[in-house]
């Protein structure tokens, strides 16, 4: 759905979509469980040069690789968005793009309009932690047998310690 420049002009545009999973590309080390629920407003701010205002809501379930004994990991987003896009500045010209405090979730958009597929797809990746974990007191994977040690615990760790001694002698 692209939200195009010619109709913003004109008015607001507001939308209330589900996307199946697939619809929108999360990236190979995501997947989204049942549909993604996003609505809002998508709008031209006056007096800027074809500045997008994108103001909602999302709801989605996805699930991802636990960073520590890599067993499934889901995560469940339900944020509100206020994203801002400009047009991307040419590319011959040189100027850098200073953003201020405050910017963070200013973006650019090329061609006609802002796609809210992308837009949501960049916000539901930075929404979410930057490792997940299947639960917050996972134990993870032994680093010496590679037994996941919420479901096997074995009795490594001593032994590693004591072999780090024993490199040390052996100096
Ligand atoms: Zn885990
Ligand atoms: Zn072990």
């Amino acid at each position: 759905m692209l939200f195009h420049l010619t109709e913003l002009e004109h008015h607001p545009v507001h939308f209330d979509v589900n996307f199946a999973p697939g619809e929108i590309a999360l990236g190979p080390d995501l997947t989204q469980k049942g549909s993604l629920h996003t609505a809002g407003t998508a709008e031209l701010l006056p007096n800027t040069l074809g500045e997008i205002r994108l103001r909602g809501h999302v709801e989605a379930a996805v699930e991802g690789v636990c960073s520590r004994c890599l067993e499934a990991a889901s995560a469940q987003i339900a944020s509100k968005f206020d994203l801002f896009y400009r047009p991307a500045p040419k590319k011959t010209a040189h100027a850098e793009i200073h953003l201020e405090e405050g910017e963070i979730d200013l973006s650019f958009y090329t061609g006609d309009g802002v796609e809210l597929e992308e837009a949501i797809r960049d916000f539901v990746l930075l929404s979410l932690p930057m490792r997940l974990t299947c639960r917050e007191e996972c134990l993870g994977l032994c680093p010496q047998c590679g037994a996941n040690r919420n479901t096997n615990p074995c009795s490594c760790s001593t032994t590693r310690v004591d072999e780090r001694w024993a490199a040390l002698r052996n100096l």
